[in-house]
């Protein structure tokens, strides 16, 4: 039987050798895989569909969790609210539909995020004007360190701009489940104007939970925002950089020249990583290295094709953000997360 490879766990395909891969669909089994793990000299690497995700070409000697746990139970807080308690492994588009499907608002624009549920709280999963951080209540965790179960209130889980304790300290917790609180109402208020724009209302209209679903779908699909494993841009793990931080002045010289600048929840000044790859010559669909290029749609999401290397693909991603504070001073920071073994020294954005 042909050995797994980080490559084929993750959806850029990049990356060498996994030692062993433990499919985790049963939570009952957590204990077994506990006890499998702590005998192995190396840490585990943990992974849901991979679609954030960069594999080191040397791979990974020890054991890689893929979450596969599904499951959802419900319980009713009051005649508005219902806690809503997701095993990590669950597909993040069955839950959402779910909702949509039981007219439950509060994850409607996270329609179309590739993924399962639990990597959700690691980067604050978001789109279209709404995060997992809006409507989550608790985390279910396997601490690896501490070797027991615990579980973290939302304001224990430090989420922020796509970032999170889990994101911090990668290997140190397994999160086990995830509960919501979604309310029985129409869609939360439209705040992101493009959306608002997609369904024709104007900010702060409150559609129906199906409507804005669809309308997320919708939209995203004629951005190339779906991940379509059988298209040319399938090799991706979606926006390589994140939205940077930048200082006031900043903000105030490059929106001088269109740069979409924003204020993002966390209260800071973000400016679109999209258009200043744009800045300094990226274009959709153009080459950037040897087996990587710009997604057919949009600049930001990186593809991978061809023999492309994990180290090629992050030397290219080190290279365009060089080249983006040459030009603007300003430092793109990546988003998916590196995992397996990466020589330190190889690739540094
Ligand atoms: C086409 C496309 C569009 C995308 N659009 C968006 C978007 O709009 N918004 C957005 O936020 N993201 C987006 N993404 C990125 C990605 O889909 C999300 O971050 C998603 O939540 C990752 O889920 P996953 O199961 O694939 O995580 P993986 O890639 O498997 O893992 C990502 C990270 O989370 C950790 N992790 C995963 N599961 C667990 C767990 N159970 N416990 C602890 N750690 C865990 C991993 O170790 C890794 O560090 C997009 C990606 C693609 C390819």
């Amino acid at each position: 039987m042909p050995q797994d490879t980080l490559a084929s766990l993750t959806t850029l395909r990049l990356g060498g050798p996994a030692g062993t891969v433990l499919n985790i669909s049963d939570p009952a089994d957590w204990q077994d895989t506990v006890r499998a793990i702590g005998t192995q000299e190396h840490g585990p690497v943990i992974l849901g569909h991979g679609s954030n995700a960069i594999g080191a070409d040397a791979g990974h000697p020890g054991a890689v969790l893929v979450m596969n746990t599904r499951g959802i139970a419900v319980k009713t807080l009051d005649d508005m609210t219902v806690a809503v308690t997701v095993q990590a492994g669950h597909p993040l588009a069955d839950l959402v539909q779910w909702a949509a499907d039981g007219r439950l608002a509060g994850i409607e624009c996270l329609a179309g995020i590739p993924g399962t549920v639990g990597a959700t709280p690691v980067q604050n999963a978001g789109a279209y004007g709404q995060q997992i951080a809006d409507t989550l209540d608790s985390v279910t965790v396997w601490d690896w360190d501490m070797g027991r179960p615990r579980t973290f209130p939302a304001p224990a889980c430090r989420l922020r701009y796509r970032s999170s304790r889990f994101k911090e300290a990668p290997g140190r917790w397994t999160i086990l489940t995830i509960t919501l609180r979604l309310t029985r109402s129409q869609a939360a208020p439209i705040s992101y104007r493009p959306l608002a724009k997609e369904l024709d209302v104007p900010v702060g209209a409150r559609p129906s939970v199906q409507e804005v679903t669809e309308a997320v779908l919708a939209n995203r699909r004629r951005r190339g925002l779906l991940l379509d494993p059988d298209g040319p841009d399938a090799r991706q793990a979606g926006s390589v950089f994140l939205n940077p931080l930048v200082t006031a002045a900043q903000a105030a010289r490059w929106s001088a020249e269109a740069c979409p600048v924003h204020r993002d929840s966390d209260g800071e000044l973000r400016a679109s990583a999209g258009w200043l790859l744009e800045l300094v010559g990226c274009r959709p669909g153009e080459a950037i290295a040897d087996g990587v290029r710009c997604s057919e749609h949009r600049t930001l999401s990186v593809v991978a094709y061809g023999e492309a290397t994990a180290v090629g693909f992050g030397q290219a991603l080190t290279d365009l953000a060089a080249r983006v504070r040459t030009t603007t001073g300003i430092t793109l920071q990546p988003e998916p997360v590196r995992v397996g073994q990466w020589a330190v020294e190889t690739v540094r954005y």
